[in-house]
């Protein structure tokens, strides 16, 4: 019998093999066996028992073993992969590895056994279980959800704290009730305990629980918990989108316009989009919920393909904070002379909060305490040697960090270049803030939320639960504090640089700044106490802030969309991000140069609508001491850019450069 088998490597083909009759039968499509492949042993996924083979049968090699007989996949879950892989243009077999990973049905037999099974969730810390009645305008959304008739998506567009979550689980609830099932994606698990514990709560012993932090046995238990149909609800991050559930009905991705649903290597699939596309495939309904919708998403919405679901109003009609700017170009608003990213408003309204017993919270996306080090004899500073970037500067403990590559060094006490001793700091960082603000209020509980200090979900969860119960007064933290957690005591949220992320190189640089600061002003004022919010700021009169901080939304996206029209990006475009990588930094440039050279040659006779962008050295042009360059292709026909990178791969397979060429299909991350 001849088998035609998907191996997980970088070719886009299969191969045919040889077994014996009696064992082929055992098998279908889905099972997974052992193959000599080259001159290693290596598994791959059935697919397929074709007559005859064009492969000279002498040729063909035997399959070594059977791993898996039984299917990992049905017919519907092969479509949907087969679908993936002509999408992002990625090998059939690494796609379905990426689905139904080894660590799934290959249990690593090494594993210490002594390793205590951590329950999913182990105590109840937060509000779980509760039923509220729902309000008219969450009814109105799960009615129109569950509508049979109505096929589309749809975008569950609710201001922070409108009470989505509740629309979600009454979703759930009806789609259990028909004898289906739901899967949840989050954009982190380890930063979204409060969501898990309020499902598990409601629905008690039916979820399993997919995150990265598993062991492999809990991964394995898991993933038995699916496959045998104990589970009926999967909640979690991107890759529970290929969760195996059958009689699916309902995908939800909460938090749509986060960009950790978009993986970053090997096969860059985007799970909200994936969610939508099984959804389909199946006739299930899906539903993408966020305050602040990626403009690929609110486009949908707006032109129908996509039906727009609003909650306009917090539950209970909790005011949505107030909100006002302070202009750090004013030194007069500077809280010292040499303060310039504080002002005296904002640690006026930090001291009233804290004098009427409420919770503050600050925020600033950045790690440490300052971006850098550097000497002010001679201006040297200390960047990585492997990577393009500057060292972090950290004070406690004192180190000098690359935040690429993760390598560090005790901090300096003289210049490497003039010994000269005057070495200073530039830029600013968390820890900076923290301990600034332990001066000026040295009465106050204050907390760090930040990937220095949290680690994982353990610690997320401790300093959850000391902001709820009122052990801390002021929070700090980067965007972890902006993950739609629930505190009701947070009266003040103060925005210490609200301009940081609008001049980066990246289209979406409009679109993540409005994300930010309407979610992180969202964590004001959820309970009964009025919130505030005060943003220091470099630009108080930027169109982007404005829109943010008066909620008004539409403005902002009408304006980010027609943008978007004029300069042919996603979503009027399809983007295609095309990177290279080599140790050597001439060998990369000039094989970007070829690959750009190709393109213009073939593009306008064979594919007129793409055009291609570039090449050009990457904004950071050095990772782990490889040089990167790219180039980016734009075309509004999908079809025409998966024959541009046919051609491509074709020539690439020709060329047998050492150079690495990455594709990634609707780029998020653009640095
Ligand atoms: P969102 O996900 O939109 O930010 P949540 O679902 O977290 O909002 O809801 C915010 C808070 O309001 C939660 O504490 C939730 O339990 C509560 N809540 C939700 N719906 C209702 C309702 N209909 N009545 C009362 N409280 C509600
Ligand atoms: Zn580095």
């Amino acid at each position: 019998m001849i088998i035609d088998v998907a191996i997980p490597v970088r070719v886009s083909n299969s191969f045919h093999y040889f077994i014996d009759d009696e064992l082929g039968r055992t098998l279908s499509i889905g099972s997974i066996v052992s193959v000599p492949f080259g001159s290693r042993t290596t598994y791959g996924f059935v697919i397929g028992f074709p007559e005859k083979s064009e492969v000279e049968n002498s040729k063909l090699k035997k399959v070594t073993e059977v791993l898996v007989a039984n299917s990992v996949f049905d017919e519907n879950m092969y479509q949907f992969l087969k679908w993936v892989s002509d999408y992002y243009c990625h090998p059939l077999g690494e796609v379905i590895a990426t689905a139904i990973p080894k660590s799934f049905w290959s249990p690593n037999k090494k594993e210490r056994k002594s390793k205590k099974i951590e329950k999913c969730i182990e105590e109840k810390v937060f509000e779980s279980g509760i039923k509220h009645e729902l309000n008219s305008s969450q009814q109105t959304a799960v009615e129109s959800i569950l509508n049979p008739d109505e096929t589309r998506p749809f975008l569950l567009h609710g201001v922070t704290g409108s009470g989505k979550t509740e629309v979600y689980m009454n979703v759930l609830s009806a789609i259990l009730d028909q004898g289906k099932t739901g899967i949840i994606l989050v954009p982190e698990i380890a930063l979204t305990p409060q969501l898990t514990e309020r499902f598990s709560g409601r629905f008690p012993n039916k979820i399993a629980v997919l995150h990265s932090d598993l062991t492999p046995k809990e991964r394995v238990h898991q993933w038995e918990l699916i496959t045998q149909g104990t589970a009926q609800i999967v909640i979690g991050a991107r890759s529970a989108v290929f969760a195996p559930l059958k009689k699916l009905g309902v995908i939800v991705v909460d938090e749509e316009h986060e960009t950790s649903f978009k993986q970053e290597d090997s096969l860059r699939y985007n799970a909200r989009d994936l969610a939508v596309v099984r959804a389909k495939l199946l006739g299930a309904k899906v539903v993408l919920g966020s305050a602040t919708p990626s403009v690929e998403t609110y486009q949908n919405a707006l032109n129908g393909k996509y039906v727009h679901l609003k909650l306009s109003e917090r539950v209970n009609k909790r005011a949505m904070p107030r909100t006002s700017f302070i202009d750090l170009k004013d030194k007069g608003q500077w809280y010292a002379p040499n303060v310039s990213w504080l002002s005296r408003g904002l640690v006026h309204a930090i001291g009233e909060t804290l004098d009427q017993g409420q919770q503050a919270m600050l925020y600033l996306n950045r790690l440490g305490f300052a971006h850098f080090l550097f000497c002010s004899d001679c201006g040297h500073t200390w960047r990585c040697k492997n990577c393009d970037v500057s060292l972090t500067y950290y004070q406690n403990p004192p180190i000098l960090k690359c935040h690429y590559c993760g390598v560090h060094k005790k901090v300096p006490h003289t210049c490497e270049t003039c010994s000269g001793v005057r070495l200073d700091t530039m830029g600013l960082g968390t820890e900076q803030v923290e301990k600034t603000l332990i001066s000026i209020f040295p009465k106050a509980r204050i907390c760090r939320m930040d990937r220095g200090v949290i680690k994982g979900k353990k610690d997320l969860e401790k300093v959850l639960v000391r902001i709820q119960r009122r052990e801390v007064d002021i929070v700090i933290g980067t965007q972890m504090i902006a993950k739609g957690h629930d505190f009701p005591g947070i009266a003040l949220v103060g925005v210490l640089l609200a301009d940081a992320s609008l001049n980066l190189p990246d289209f979406r640089a409009h679109e993540r700044t409005f994300q930010i600061i309407t979610q992180v002003s969202g964590r004001a004022g959820r309970a009964d106490i009025p919130g505030e919010v005060v943003i220091q700021t470099l630009n108080p009169e930027h169109p982007v802030l404005l829109a943010a901080s008066q909620h008004h939304q539409e403005e902002f996206y009408r304006n980010e969309i027609s943008s978007r029209k004029l300069f042919q990006f996603p979503p009027f475009h399809r983007a295609v991000m095309l990177r290279f990588q080599h140790s050597n930094a001439h060998k990369v440039e000039s094989f970007a140069y070829q690959v750009v050279q190709l393109l213009q040659q073939e593009l306008p006779r064979r594919f007129p609508k793409c055009q291609i962008l570039g090449p050009t050295e990457a904004p950071i042009s050095k990772v782990k001491k490889m040089y990167r360059w790219q180039c980016l292709a734009k075309s509004e026909s999908v079809k025409e850019i998966q024959g541009m990178l046919k051609l491509l791969f074709e020539w690439e397979k020709r060329q047998k450069s050492s150079v690495q060429m990455a594709v990634d299909v609707d780029p998020v991350n653009l640095l």
